[in-house]
């Protein structure tokens, strides 16, 4: 016979065990719950991953269906267009700032010269990138896109309509960034090494832009030996300033 406090604390134990059976329930519960969120955002994340991956050649995904897709227009670089004018030297400092931040180079290619032909690409109703060639040598010069719209194929795709309508194997001058190298190789380009003229010029760039950093940069912190971070963006958009500012000059000496 079991006394009243024996039965009290039978009574204890099996509520604690209740208990404990209820919060080992609600974790297992909120772990599967957890595991399901996951499994749902991983899921997601692959499908968006799978959407963004351009198409390759040969896939399903025809050039002129993904410019459609994306409202991707081109037009001339207009020398007379403001936004055209603001929007390339936009563009293409973010361009050299990229590069600068990647390799500490400035990195070649003008984004408008008279030996190039540059287009501006739209995307939807903005000015999402530009691309220069080179149509004397057949060669891809440069082409950039804001980071918002890359991942898209959009730049294989205005290669390859480029590439279709190329009277010779079109080429890509090098060096390029990772990307566009990844680029070249997916469009099929041949690789054409750069002027030795042009990776001069970019030197004698990357110097002067060192010269002018160290001689106006009011800010004296950190390493002496490397750029100051917040003068060299501003050395950058004077150095396109300048290259489309020669180009609009020359423009005008032609014309006159
Ligand atoms: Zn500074």
């Amino acid at each position: 016979m079991t006394s009243h406090v024996d039965q009290a604390v039978a009574a204890r134990i099996a509520a604690a065990r209740a208990k404990r059976e209820q919060q080992r329930q609600q974790r297992a519960e909120l772990a599967e719950a957890r595991t399901a969120g996951l499994a749902a955002r991983h899921r997601t994340k692959l499908q968006r991953q799978t959407e963004d991956t351009p198409p390759t050649p040969g896939g399903t995904m025809n050039p002129a269906s993904v410019l459609a897709a994306n409202r991707v227009r081109t037009s001339e670089f207009n020398p007379r267009s403001y936004s055209h004018i603001s929007s390339l030297a936009e563009l293409h400092k973010a361009y050299l700032l990229e590069e600068f931040e990647r390799t500490g180079d400035y990195a070649p290619g003008l984004p408008v010269a008279s030996h190039t032909n540059t287009l501006i690409i739209r995307v939807g109703d903005e000015i999402g990138g530009f691309c220069a060639v080179d149509p004397h040598h057949f060669a891809l010069e440069l082409i950039y896109l804001a980071p918002p719209y890359r991942g898209r194929g959009i730049a294989a795709a205005l290669i390859q309509q480029m590439r279709a309508t190329c009277p010779q194997r079109m080429k890509a001058k090098l060096p390029f960034t990772p990307q566009g190298q990844a680029l070249v190789t997916r469009t099929g380009l041949q690789p054409l090494q750069p002027a030795a003229a042009s990776v001069q010029a970019a030197a004698a760039q990357l110097a002067e832009i060192h010269r002018v950093v160290r001689r106006d940069c009011p800010h004296k912190k950190g390493n002496p030996a490397k750029p100051c971070r917040r003068c060299w963006p501003k050395a950058l958009r004077r150095s396109t300033e300048y290259a489309i500012r020669q180009y609009l000059a020359e423009q005008r000496d032609r014309a006159a």
